[in-house]
């Protein structure tokens, strides 16, 4: 669609709480545009899956639905953002979540050179978040996100982008630990939405509705901010 639009690594973050639907936009931006989708929630679960250290020390957070250390996320999105593909620009998901790992990034992205175009909130109600992430599992092969309610393949039980019959959920999305996540979102990551707005980066999409429109509203937002 649009990939020549952006010509220089652009960053865009994308803030919500967990079940705003920040993982699907990424992938549909990524799709759209040519960016990196980069989710330091993928990066955990790949390294708990691994067993690194870094994993073994994040596994019994995540399943209790708290904040993995800044020490660790930091360590892992700095070695992420070096790798080549992210010279075409990133979406951040779910980084940063707290005052320090944005200060981090920040301080990462001015050692390159690089700044923030857009730090978009994606604003739901707390209250369906839960209804949200109890129906939704993803794609095994290619990681497409689906949903019991509202949004099941076309044909049952095949994934309708690869074709895989394989599907998985998370763990941690079960109502007892959704509530510890939008805990942890309120306290330590909602003042990222007055840090980037006094940065004057701060964008924000009303995230209750049509998976499709509010893809349209954050690719006029991308476009504006990268262009
Ligand atoms: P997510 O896939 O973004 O919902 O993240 C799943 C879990 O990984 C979170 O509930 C946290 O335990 C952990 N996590 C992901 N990103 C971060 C981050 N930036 N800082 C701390 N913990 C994180």
């Amino acid at each position: 669609m649009n990939t020549d639009v952006i010509t220089t690594p652009a960053v865009l973050i994308l803030l919500g709480p967990p079940g705003a639907g920040k993982g699907t936009q990424a992938r549909m931006l990524e799709d759209a545009f040519g960016l990196v989708q980069l989710s330091t929630g993928d990066l955990l679960r790949a390294a708990v899956a691994a067993g690194t250290d870094a994993g073994k020390a994040a596994k019994a957070v995540m399943e209790a639905g708290g904040l993995v250390s800044d020490e660790i996320v930091i360590a892992i999105l700095r070695d992420r953002l070096g790798e080549a593909d992210c010279a075409k620009g990133v979406i951040l998901d779910g980084f940063p979540r707290t005052t320090v790992q944005a200060e981090a990034l920040d301080k990462l992205l001015s050692e390159t050179g690089q700044k923030i175009n857009a730090a978009v909130s994606l604003d739901v109600d707390d209250a369906a978040m839960v209804t949200r992430i109890s129906g939704r599992y993803t794609c095994g092969n290619c990681g497409e996100g689906y949903h019991d309610t509202f949004k099941t393949p076309t044909k049952a039980g095949v994934c309708d982008k690869c074709g895989s019959t394989d599907f998985k959920r998370r763990a941690d999305d079960n109502a007892e630990t959704v509530g510890q996540r939008l805990a942890a979102y309120h306290e330590q990551t909602a003042p990222l939405i007055a840090y980037y707005s006094d940065k004057g980066v701060l964008k924000s999409v009303d995230a209750m509705g049509d998976i499709d429109a509010i893809a349209k509203a954050l690719g006029a937002i991308v476009e504006t901010a990268t262009t």
